[in-house]
């Protein structure tokens, strides 16, 4: 017989009740439940019982690589002198090994345009890489370049992406050549996943979407690897290339849409993506396209259009939608996957920028769901904090950093936030998973009722996180096997 787990007293729906799971699936729910003989038990004192989180949009390796990377951007890191600091401490926290080093989430407000030159002055003795807060621009110094041993390859085999000045020298600045410095500097399977397993099974999130555009078989093959090793407990569903086959697809991971990443100014040519969605769709393949400006949006729309809509392509993001895109939006029955959380983490710095015209528009969420639109929610970590709970905060009060609100009209009740994280992972803003007999056993306990935890929605409330059956994820000391 499979092994069973008994959850006591939790509360499902307002009422408290005991669950019992079997296997990797929900057995029972009653009212009272008697324990059985060596029966593993968690004491949910009444906490809220809710089917496992599913982030629809992140970026696990990305994740991985800035858990171990040096802030570069604020709040943590805001200026010059703070951004030296900061490569001085990580520096001498590996000790005497001149090994590499690498910092995330730069913006031009710490000290301007990087390149190598200020790196070499930062960091003059060691290799260092510093990718831009967009994920779409590295910086490093001389030593990191010459690991790249550039002026030792053949020019013609060298990507486009690579800057350089009058005299044909690299400045430090790489495009859009992430998958490139990766397969030199770090391949995919020393990237040890753990870490962002455990991570974000202390936030209740027991699947994920990840959105990477160049996810190919050498993903797959990590992924696999991750999950078997147990490094990552969660359900995947994998964006990227359309290099990736459904044939591969099984319940703990499987192929999702094919991702598109535009790029304004340099958008591509209007056949080539029409082109594009409608080979995606021949493979049975959605297309998502990661759309952050207005032109970018508008485009999209247009593309998908021309091309014939495949139920389940979707926008990701969404950053900037005029009101012209929900009338679009909802007549070809797109989904948007968006990002709350950014208006905490970036509202200021919207304000600040973004063209009046424009804010109004940005990160929407009442706007999409009034206009019946399929709206599912991540929260794009590394690029924004892997905590989908602030990202439910965010949804709910729409506060920027400083406290300012950002569109108001676009706030959701806290049960709308939690909701955009609780649907099928193959359908974003569609039906709710719910905890009930016979259903898959991925759950979220919390330690207080949800009338307490909607007005929090803090991930300091998640105590145990249950996948496939399991426990992956207890908080100390709250857990006890009987
Ligand atoms: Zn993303």
């Amino acid at each position: 017989m499979d092994p069973t787990v008994l959850i006591r007293e939790a509360e499902l729906s307002g009422h408290r009740v005991d669950v019992r799971i079997e296997g990797e699936f929900i057995a029972e729910i009653e009212a009272r439940l008697e324990p059985m003989p060596g029966e593993e038990t968690i004491e949910a004192n009444g906490g809220a019982l809710l089917p496992g989180l599913h982030d629809h949009h992140i970026h696990l390796f990305s994740l991985a690589a800035s858990l171990e990377s040096i802030a570069c951007g604020p709040p943590e890191t805001c200026d010059l002198d703070a951004l030296e600091n900061a490569i001085t401490r990580a520096a001498r926290a590996s000790g005497g090994r001149a090994s590499g080093l690498r910092g995330a989430g730069y913006f031009e407000s710490v000290a301007g345009p990087l390149d190598r030159e200020l790196l070499d002055r930062l960091c003059p003795d060691r290799p260092i890489r510093i990718q831009h807060r967009s994920g779409s621009m590295w910086f490093l110094n001389s030593h990191a370049l010459d690991a790249l041993r550039l002026e030792q390859t053949n020019a013609d085999l060298l990507p486009e992406g690579i800057e350089r000045d009058e005299d044909g020298r690299p400045t430090g600045r790489l495009f859009r050549l992430d998958a490139w410095l990766r397969e030199r500097l770090a391949p995919r399977d020393e990237v040890d996943l753990s870490a962002v397993g455990s991570l974000l099974a202390s936030r209740g999130v027991t699947g994920l979407t990840d959105a990477t555009p160049t996810n190919g078989p050498l993903e797959i093959d990590a992924f696999r690897k991750a999950q078997a090793s147990g490094a990552l407990a969660q359900r995947i569903v994998l964006m990227g290339s359309l290099e990736l086959h459904e044939a591969s697809s099984d319940d703990d991971l499987c192929v999702g849409p094919y991702k598109i990443l535009l790029d304004e100014p340099a958008l591509p040519d209007f056949d080539r993506l029409v082109d594009e969605i409608r080979a995606a769709h021949s493979m049975h393949r959605v297309a998502a396209i990661h759309t952050v400006t207005r032109s970018e949006i508008l485009f999209a729309i247009a593309a998908l259009e021309a091309a014939g809509v495949r139920p389940g392509d979707r926008l990701e993001h969404a950053s900037v939608a005029p009101p012209e895109t929900l009338e679009t939006v909802s007549r070809l029955a797109l989904t948007i996957v968006t990002q709350p959380n950014f208006v905490a983490e970036r509202g200021d710095a919207y304000l600040a920028e973004v063209e009046t015209i424009d804010l109004p528009y940005l990160y929407r969420l009442r706007s999409w769901i009034d206009a019946g639109i399929a709206l599912g929610g991540g929260t794009d970590a590394p690029f924004g904090r892997p905590d989908p709970w602030r990202a439910m905060r965010a949804a709910v009060d729409r506060r920027t950093p400083s406290r300012a609100v950002l569109g108001r009209g676009e706030a959701l009740s806290p049960e709308r936030a939690l909701g955009l994280f609780l649907t099928e992972p193959s359908d974003p803003g569609g039906a709710l998973r719910v905890v009930a007999a016979g259903r898959r056993a991925d759950l979220c306990l919390l330690d207080v009722p949800w009338r307490k935890a909607r007005i929090e929605l803090e991930a300091d409330h998640v105590s145990t996180t249950i996948r496939n059956g399991r426990v992956i994820w207890a908080r100390p000391h709250e857990h006890a096997a009987l």
